[in-house]
């Protein structure tokens, strides 16, 4: 596949990392949005790679070319994983961001599951760890106890897995957002603007609002 376009960010330290899992995202705002955040050195956020609604993948955080340095996407994050426990996964982990308003709401496009497809298969070629299944994990699986949800409900794991690891079990990936909240955060969907920039507000506010919440719902998690 072609390379992905580059984005230069100065959100990330220059220093490679050992290479142990991929971590999925989605972004709560629109890809305009998503890279004005991640080259915006205020923000202190970025991703290695964005995938928008349409496939195209943008590399904000070098990685590609088979040595991935220091993120700031996944932040204080842990991960047990039989007898190890992981902390502070932008030391270990590269992170891929899916453009979407909020995924515990609306669905993933095919073209992000393909893009997803071939990312994987292009990372595993430099980095053996993620051979294994295991080895891709949600941000809300090592940071759900802070009330990080995504990729959310709506992404769809076993689709995941069945394409980029097939032969291998899929492991579970249980949504952090309570469905009772889930729901209720539907129901703000028809209030959503459509004009861009006031979108990108609302659910930006929208996804703090519900980590406030799921961190209540799992603060005594780990
Ligand atoms: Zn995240």
């Amino acid at each position: 596949m072609d390379a992905p376009h580059r984005i230069d960010s100065p959100n990330y330290d220059p220093r490679p990392i050992d290479v142990r899992f991929l971590v999925l995202h989605y972004t709560a705002v629109d890809r305009v949005r998503t890279l004005e955040i991640f080259t915006d050195p205020a923000r202190k956020a970025a991703a290695h790679l964005v995938v928008d609604v349409d496939g195209t993948i943008y590399e904000c955080v070098p990685c590609w070319e088979g040595t991935a340095l220091r993120g700031w996407h996944a932040g204080v994050s842990r991960w047990r994983d039989g007898q190890t426990l992981w902390e502070g996964l932008n030391d270990w982990s590269i992170g891929v961001e899916l453009v979407n308003f909020n995924g515990n709401l609306f669905p993933f496009s095919e073209a992000q599951y393909a893009a997803l497809e071939a990312i994987v298969a292009h990372l595993r070629r430099c980095y053996p760890a993620l051979d294994d299944a295991n080895a891709v994990l949600g941000h809300e699986q090592i940071a759900g106890f802070r009330g990080k949800a995504d990729p959310g409900w709506r992404f769809d794991w076993p689709h995941f897995f069945a394409a980029c690891y097939p032969g291998q079990i899929a492991p579970s990936r249980p949504p952090a957002c309570p469905a009772t909240l889930r729901d209720a955060l539907a129901s703000l969907a028809e209030f959503a603007p459509v004009e861009p920039d006031a979108a990108n507000a609302f659910w930006e506010r929208v996804s703090l609002l519900t980590e406030t919440a799921v961190a209540l719902a799992h603060g005594d998690d780990l």
